[in-house]
């Protein structure tokens, strides 16, 4: 059973926070000029509260830039104090917690490959137990709603209230433009199954190239995302880590006047009358899609019936490639997306062969016979 998780309102963890979320700061922490450098420049823009590096980089590869380490830990108490901004940063093993208590670091956050493992999990809950820190969880690598929640229901059971989630996209088993496939409904069902959780956005990750963050974090926006978790590096091309995604300040702090943070909800009569008669139309028109599917699924039914009746094959290859061609070309015609058409038939198709396997089977009667 899940873990009933209420989490207070982030305006009351008493750390002037707010709503849009707002984190920036270099994939990882280099020299102390690099910090200072991108720490002054957001904090000069002054709409971000918190300060983001990574000092302990868990890297798929061997042989790459494991982070700076324990060394990076006064930069961020310099950072602190002369920009007065929150820092955060990636924990992955309980000295790590260690290290950064003792730097008083306000914020962790524990990382994709590090979400997926629970027992690396309960032993970071452990260590931060007690300490009112903040606590981002970015999801899993594979696309796991359950391992997501599973990383959040250890930290919020032993004792950590503040957590927020980091939407980060999952791992692409094919190649595609985007360096992690976003899969929105993931998070999208994370929100609506843990209401009170903050759920922001890594649009770094996600896009994996600077060109395309802007986008995707609107997209987030859009979908009512709390907020944002950005790269951002004085000189990107020359980071260590991530160079192709991160932001620079300037690039940073353009693409923040150009987002364009929607209201969640308005109050305006003409909103509310326009919203009620669309929402009206969709339950109708979601009715007769539902309606239709049946009527459909009746003839799917009497088919499979014929089919055994005639000792024939459920599935026919022709059959099915003319459906996909001619519903792909018609579905196109009316400004629909091609993979959505592809899917949803696949989908329909899918269980027209489940239902005559049935049939076939003889297990299941079927009205009329
Ligand atoms: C990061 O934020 O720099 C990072 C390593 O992210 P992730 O764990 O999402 O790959
Ligand atoms: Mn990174």
């Amino acid at each position: 059973m899940q873990t009933k998780i209420e989490i207070p309102p982030i305006t009351d963890w008493g750390q002037n926070l707010n709503f849009p979320l707002l984190i920036a700061g270099p994939c990882s922490a280099e020299s102390e000029e690099q910090v200072m450098g991108v720490a002054r420049a957001l904090s000069n823009d002054g709409r971000v509260r918190v300060f983001r590096a990574g000092i302990w980089k868990p890297r798929t590869r061997p042989g790459s830039f494991e982070g700076v380490g324990k060394d990076g830990l006064k930069w961020f108490s310099q950072v602190k104090r002369e920009t007065g901004l929150m820092v955060a940063t990636e924990v992955v093993m309980p000295q790590h917690v260690e290290m950064v208590l003792k730097y008083g670091i306000d914020m962790v956050w524990v990382g994709a490959r590090t979400s997926a493992n629970p027992f690396l999990v309960d032993q970071l809950a452990d260590a931060l137990a007690g300490v009112n820190i903040p606590v981002l969880v970015k999801n899993p690598v594979s696309p796991d709603l359950e391992l997501w929640i599973g990383a959040i229901e250890r930290l919020w059971r032993s004792g950590i209230k503040r957590l927020v989630a980091v939407h980060r996209g999952f791992h692409p088993y094919e190649r595609s433009r985007l360096r992690n496939i976003p899969k929105w409904e993931i998070p999208i069902d994370l929100k609506s199954r843990m209401p009170s959780l903050p759920v922001i956005c890594d649009p770094s990750h996600i896009a994996g190239i600077a060109a395309l963050v802007p986008e995707i974090a609107q997209r987030s926006i859009d979908l009512s995302f709390d907020g944002l978790m950005v790269e951002v590096h004085p000189l990107p091309s020359a980071a260590l880590t991530d160079p192709l995604q991160q932001l620079t300040p300037d690039a940073f702090s353009q693409m923040l006047s150009t987002l364009n943070f929607r209201d969640t909800s308005s109050n305006s009569h003409e909103y509310i009358d326009f919203l009620e008669q669309a929402r009206n139309k969709i339950d109708s028109i979601d009715q007769q899609i539902i309606e239709l599917l049946a009527n459909r699924m009746r003839i799917v039914e009497q088919i499979g019936v014929y089919k055994r009746n005639n000792n024939v094959t459920i599935f026919q290859l022709r059959r099915w490639e003319k459906i996909l061609e001619s519903r792909i070309e018609c579905g196109e015609k009316m400004g629909l997306d091609v993979d959505y058409i592809k899917s949803l038939l696949q989908l329909v198709h899918k269980e027209s062969i489940k239902k005559q396997a049935e049939i076939l089977r003889g297990n299941k009667p079927v009205n009329g016979e």
